[in-house]
């Protein structure tokens, strides 16, 4: 039986620590890693039902790409009931369910989260947007209308709906960053992209957008797609573990629309 370590470090084979950015915290961030593992929860995030899903299935490990913990983005100083960090912390150790996250790293790693999103929008010719291999650009097979692009974008990521500024052009050559990476635009653009699909894109980075159609597709629709690729990572280096994906982590932010 693999121990959550085996397991981190067959994630870190195909996805490298040193690939993560230097302010990330990657790995096995909860848990014990002499602990045999039958079962694994793949989810893009360790939220609070995410925790209680896995609990509930039994299974030892939760494999996602968002670190449950990072003090760039919450500084700790307690691990206490809190009704936030705290209490999911304490849910995770109180049930004995390990995290790995990998994150920065997955999203350089080749057949990561970029890899998939590129894949997943029918792009081929695949290279990174960036030196840092942050992002990717392809080539679409035939150009397409920004129109009919659109709705290949909402059909293949499953997304309710999105958020674009036309850039008045159609659309053949595409960057994309999965989550939010408005600020690698100028890449794409020296990069003669026509396209650009991110998320979380600010009011501001839609104004500043000239000459290029930018699709903001939503941050969990845009990197989800990477937990099949994980399952089927780890299905394939372990055949004797079950890989759950999770279902109750299915979308993020709903959109509301008139009817
Ligand atoms: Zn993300």
């Amino acid at each position: 039986m693999p121990t959550v370590r085996d397991i981190e470090r067959a994630l870190y084979d195909w996805a490298p620590r040193a690939l993560a950015a230097d302010w990330d915290n990657v790995g096995l961030l909860v848990g014990d890693g002499a602990r045999e593992v039958k079962r694994i929860l793949v989810a893009l995030d360790v939220t609070d039902w995410v925790a209680d899903e896995a609990a509930a299935r039994g299974a030892e490990l939760i494999v996602a790409h968002h670190p449950v913990l990072n003090s760039h983005w919450h500084e700790m100083q307690s691990v206490v009931e809190d009704g936030g960090q705290g209490s999911l912390l304490r849910k995770l150790v109180r049930c004995d369910v390990a995290a790995v996250c990998m994150h920065t790293n997955l999203d350089a790693a080749d057949g990561g989260v970029n890899d998939v999103l590129a894949q997943r929008l029918g792009l081929e010719g695949v290279f990174p947007l960036t030196e840092e291999r942050i992002g990717r650009v392809g080539t679409l097979k035939r150009e397409k209308s920004l129109e009919e692009f659109l709705s290949d974008v909402v059909q293949s990521l499953g997304c309710k709906g999105l958020r674009y500024r036309d850039g008045g052009r159609p659309v053949r050559k595409v960057a994309v960053g999965g989550g939010a990476c408005a600020e690698y635009l100028p890449c794409a653009l020296a990069l003669g992209c026509d396209t650009f699909v991110t998320a979380d894109v600010k009011y501001h980075d839609f104004l500043d957008a000239r000459g290029v159609n930018l699709i903001d597709a939503g941050h969990f629709e845009t990197e989800d797609p990477v937990c099949d690729a994980l399952r089927a990572y780890l299905a394939d280096k372990f055949p004797s573990l079950e890989l759950v994906r999770s279902t109750s982590h299915t979308e993020s932010v709903i959109q509301y629309y008139m009817k």
